[in-house]
This record gives C-alpha cells, structure tokens and sequence, in this order.
C-alpha cells in the first residue's frame, strides 16, 4: 500500500468512533507524511470490504 500523496508506507489502523465505542474503521496512515485514507475507506467500504480485509490481514502478517 503506498501513500497516494507522497507514494511512502502506509500502515493500517484501526479508528475508533468517539461517539460510539461500537463503530471502529480500518484506515491507513502514512508514515511519511501523515495521510490518513479513512474517509475513503469509509465511503466505499461497502464495495471493497472484502479486499481491504484481506489488505489488512496480510500487511499485519508481513509486518
Ligand atoms: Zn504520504
């Protein structure tokens, strides 16, 4: 996964909804620059669930 902005590393994240404990995102941070790529996971979430996934999964595991 590189950084659209800046082409770095991004790693995953897990966000939490401040105002429901319940809710929580994966999104990805870049490491070099900071970009957070959460409001577009979170639009198209629906449509690419699956495969950011199984993204996550495996970034986690070659980490
Ligand atoms: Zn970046």
């Amino acid at each position: 996964m590189k950084c659209p902005r800046c082409e770095g590393l991004m790693v995953s994240e897990r966000l939490m909804d401040i105002h429901n404990s319940i809710l929580s995102i994966e999104a990805w941070r870049c490491l070099n620059c900071g970009f957070l790529l959460d409001d577009v996971i979170a639009q198209h979430r629906e449509r690419v669930h699956s495969e950011m996934t199984t993204m996550v999964h495996a970034h986690r595991e070659a980490a």
